[in-house]
């Protein structure tokens, strides 16, 4: 496949955007390296490159493009608000309408404020359980990504329970010693970690269905429900970060799906129909700690603007067609057979964990359900499996830790056509 001007592009851009991307996870540095495909325009499931490549499209935006791109809903939802503004810094009606849109889905949300990214939704949240609780840890799992506040830039390092060291550079020790860490789906090292820090612990903070580490579903269906209840049992709050998930598996929340309230969300993501947004809320008695009504801070000169507000309910009203979700799910489903055949025959060992329409290859044998066994999995495999694809015309995420998302607008025949590409793939990696 020729990509000529993807790399003028690429050279381009690194004279003038720090190492040519606007978000590290976008370089090919995970996966060996290269120029990263160059996209100019998306129409449905399709991305086109700036030498005329087509690529049906998995990565959907790192995860909001449920509805592909350009829709039609999305598309005239721009068009409508771009022609009477798109920030007053004002109230508007529209804010109040994606709010009950928000909560009549999602009833948890009694409270709900907007911001910009999913980075600022955790961010707050963490606040406001410091505020509401007076107390300053927050207990994370490894491996989980929350967007990168300075807090939230503390991964597990070394072993279940430790305190957290900073991840990053420019995270002081300070921050990273608030935050503890244990492993997620391990039922003891929880308690273990509740035991050592439950008094001081402001919030348990968690992705219910992990979408960062591959997608990584609850060991079993009681595991959140225990999360929160032994988490409540030494007075923190519980906030689920549902950036990823809510209403990628169905019309609401991950929580829903297990039948659990946690106290606190935080939203983005598809919640923005491709717009930057972000959204946290909750108990009302909770939220009521965020000014102007309490003492905790809170603001945003974008927050809520009217074009975000419009094109995210146009999402969700596209989402609420009935037997999307399902269609979906059969198609990612197919994509799974398609591949875990195709490893079979040529004698490639895959592991695939899959939750409705997302679903993660893994290279190895061990069943995935933590972030030390997703570390585990073969890193060069991965990256040839992502540049053979490419090749192919067949768009994932350049990282192993990442998910396929399959959206509302791949056809049957996309699907075929990929089912083909990966038989293709998994020949060309037993040969190598
Ligand atoms: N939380 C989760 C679970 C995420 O996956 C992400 C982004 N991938 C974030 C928070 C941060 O969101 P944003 O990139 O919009 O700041």
């Amino acid at each position: 496949m020729k990509r000529t001007q993807s790399e003028v592009w690429f050279e381009r851009a690194q004279q003038v955007i720090l190492g040519g991307v606007n978000s590290p996870s976008r370089s090919y540095k995970s996966v060996g390296g290269g120029t990263p495909v160059v996209m100019v325009r998306g129409e449905g499931p399709y991305l086109y490159d700036v030498d005329g490549n087509r690529y049906i499209d998995y990565l959907a935006g790192y995860g909001p493009s449920i509805l592909g791109h350009a829709h039609p809903a999305i598309t005239s939802a721009i068009q409508e608000a771009a022609e009477e503004g798109v920030l007053y810094g004002t109230p508007t009606p529209y804010e109040v309408e994606f709010a009950q849109m928000l909560r009549a889905a999602i009833p948890d949300l009694e409270r709900i404020r907007f911001v910009n990214s999913g980075t600022e939704a955790v961010m707050t949240t963490i606040r406001v359980a410091r505020a509401y609780t007076g107390r300053t840890k927050v207990l994370k799992f490894a491996g989980c990504y929350h967007g990168h506040s300075d807090a939230m830039l503390v991964a597990a390092g070394s072993g279940p329970s430790s305190i957290g060291v900073p991840d990053s550079a420019g995270v002081t020790r300070n921050v990273a010693s608030e935050i503890v860490t244990v492993p997620f789906n391990h039922r003891d090292a929880l308690k273990e970690a509740l035991a050592a820090h439950g008094p001081e612990l402001a919030a348990v903070l968690v992705e219910p269905i992990v979408g960062n580490f591959g997608i990584v579903p609850p060991v079993d269906d009681r595991y959140l429900a225990d999360v929160i209840d032994l988490a409540h049992e030494v007075g923190a709050l519980v906030i689920f970060d549902e950036v990823i998930t809510a209403f990628r598996f169905h019309y609401g929340s991950a929580a829903q799906l297990y039948g659990v309230h946690p106290d606190l969300y935080a939203l983005g993501k598809i919640i923005g129909g491709g717009l930057p947004i972000g959204a946290y809320g909750g108990r009302q008695d909770i939220m009521e700690q965020v000014a102007p009504l309490g003492p905790a801070y809170q603001a945003g000169t974008m927050a809520g603007n009217p074009l975000s507000m419009r094109t995210g309910m146009a999402c969700l009203r596209a989402l609420s067609n009935p037997g999307l979700y399902d269609e979906m799910a059969r198609r990612a489903a197919s994509l799974v057979d398609a591949a875990e055949s195709a490893a079979r025959a040529n004698g490639v060992d895959i592991v695939v964990n899959r939750v409705g329409g997302a679903f993660t290859i893994y290279f190895g044998r061990e069943p995935v359900r933590d972030y030390e066994a997703a570390t585990r999995t073969d890193s060069r495999r991965f990256a040839r499996f992502f540049h053979l694809l490419s090749d192919r015309g067949i768009l994932i995420a350049p990282s192993k830790y990442e998910a396929w998302f399959v959206s509302a607008v791949h056809s049957d025949a996309d699907i075929e056509e990929t089912a083909e590409a990966l038989e293709a793939v998994f020949r060309d990696l037993a040969r190598e």
